[in-house]
C-alpha cells in the first residue's frame, strides 16, 4: 500500500507536542536550488516508538482570517530517534525547500509549511505530531535482501533504515542494494563528495548503493533509472522472484510511474510486470512511500 494514497486530511492531529529546532543546516551542495534542510528537533513529549519509514506531522502556521489555523504536513524521519539530555526524543528532518507555479497565473508561489520549515533557526519551536505511516519493516530472516529506491529526500527513510539495519539489528545476510536517483551528484543528499553518510556500510560486504543521475541535468531528462536498474536487470529480475526479497520505495509520487516503465521492460511487458507487483504488493514485499 502507498502512504500516498491516504488524504492529509484522514491524519489525527492530536495530540500535538511543541518543539524546539536544536540544529538547522543546508546538506545540498552550494548553488543548488532548491536547497534541502536538514533540521534536528527535540520535541517536548515523552519518548514515543517510531520505526524506519515512517513520519512526523508539522503543523506550520496558517491564516486564521482565511480559515486555515494551521497548514498539516508530513515529513520522514531521516534518523534513528535520538534522546536530548532530559530524555526526550530528538528527531532529525530533512526538508525540501519547495515553491511550486500557479497553473493560472503563472505567478511562482513558495511552499507554506516547507519555507517555514527552512526558515526556522536553532531555538525557534514548532508544533509536531504523530508518527505516522507504513514502516520499512526488517523482515525477521536475516538473509533477506533488501532493494531500496529512492530519489530526493526520498533518501530520508533509507538513511534511518539502513543505520538501524547495521548498528541494531546486526550481522546481516542478505544483500542490501540502494538506488538513488537524482538530476545531478551535486542532489544527492547524504551520498556527495562534502558527506556522504552512506560509506561508513560501504565494507560491509552486504552493502551496496548505485547512483542514478540524469545525463542531461540542464535539460530537466528524467533520471536514468533504466541504466542503474537496467544495467542489473536480469540480476535484479531473479531477485524480485525470490520470496526473500523486499523493495522499498521512497520520493516523489511521479518515480512510480518512471520506475513501472524500467520494470516492464525488464519484465518483458507491462502486463507481467503488473502481476509481478501485485503480488509482491499483496505479500507486502513491495512497500511505496510516495509523496
Ligand atoms: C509520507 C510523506 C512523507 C514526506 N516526507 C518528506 C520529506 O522527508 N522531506 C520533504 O521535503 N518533503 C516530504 N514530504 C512532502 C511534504 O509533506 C510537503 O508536501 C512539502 O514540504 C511541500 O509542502 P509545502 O507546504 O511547502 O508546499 P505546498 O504549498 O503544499 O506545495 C508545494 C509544491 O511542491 C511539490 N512538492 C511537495 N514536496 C515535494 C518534494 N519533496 N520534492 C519536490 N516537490 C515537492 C508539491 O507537489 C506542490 O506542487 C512528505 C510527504 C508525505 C505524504
Amino acid at each position: 500500500m502507498s502512504v500516498a494514497v491516504k488524504r492529509l486530511e484522514d491524519y489525527e492531529t492530536e495530540p500535538r507536542f511543541e518543539a524546539t529546532v536544536v540544529t538547522t543546516e543546508c546538506i545540498t551542495a552550494k548553488g543548488v536550488e532548491p536547497e534541502v534542510r536538514e533540521l534536528v528537533i527535540d520535541v517536548d513529549r515523552p519518548s514515543f516508538s517510531y520505526s524506519a519509514g515512517q513520519s512526523i506531522g508539522v503543523l506550520a502556521p496558517g491564516s486564521p482570517e482565511f480559515g486555515h489555523e494551521h497548514h498539516f504536513r508530513l515529513y520522514s524521519v531521516a534518523d534513528l530517534p535520538q534522546t536530548n539530555d532530559a530524555g526526550r526524543p530528538r528527531i532529525t528532518i530533512c526538508v525540501r525547500r519547495c515553491s511550486y507555479i500557479d497553473n493560472y497565473s503563472g505567478e511562482v508561489y513558495n511552499g507554506i509549511a516547507s519555507n517555514f520549515l527552512c526558515d526556522l533557526n536553532a531555538g525557534d519551536s514548532l508544533i509536531t505530531t504523530g508518527p505516522y505511516g507504513l514502516p520499512f519493516e526488517v523482515p525477521e530472516d536475516r538473509d533477506a535482501n533488501l532493494i531500496l529506491i529512492g530519489t530526493g529526500t526520498g533518501i530520508a527513510p533509507f538513511r534511518a533504515f539502513v543505520k538501524h539495519l547495521y548498528h541494531d539489528v546486526g550481522d546481516w545476510k542478505g544483500r542490501v542494494t540502494l538506488f538513488y536517483g537524482a538530476r545531478s551528484g551535486l542532489e544527492l543528499l547524504y551520498m556527495n563528495d562534502e558527506r556522504d553518510d552512506f560509506a561508513q556500510y560501504y565494507d560491509e560486504e552486504t552493502f551496496e548503493a548505485f547512483r542514478a543521475l540524469s545525463p542531461r541535468p540542464n535539460w530537466a531528462d528524467p533520471i536514468a533509472w533504466d541504466m542503474a536498474l537496467s544495467e542489473r536487470g536480469a540480476e535484479l529480475w531473479e531477485m524480485l522472484g525470490d520470496p526473500k526479497t523486499h523493495v522499498f520505495v521512497a520520493g516523489i509520487e511521479k518515480m512510480r510511474d518512471e520506475l513501472d516503465r524500467v520494470f516492464s521492460d525488464l519484465a518483458g511487458s507491462k502486463e507481467k510486470w503488473k502481476r509481478r507487483k501485485a503480488e509482491l504488493m499483496a505479500g507486502a514485499r513491495w512497500v511505496e512511500l510516495l509523496y
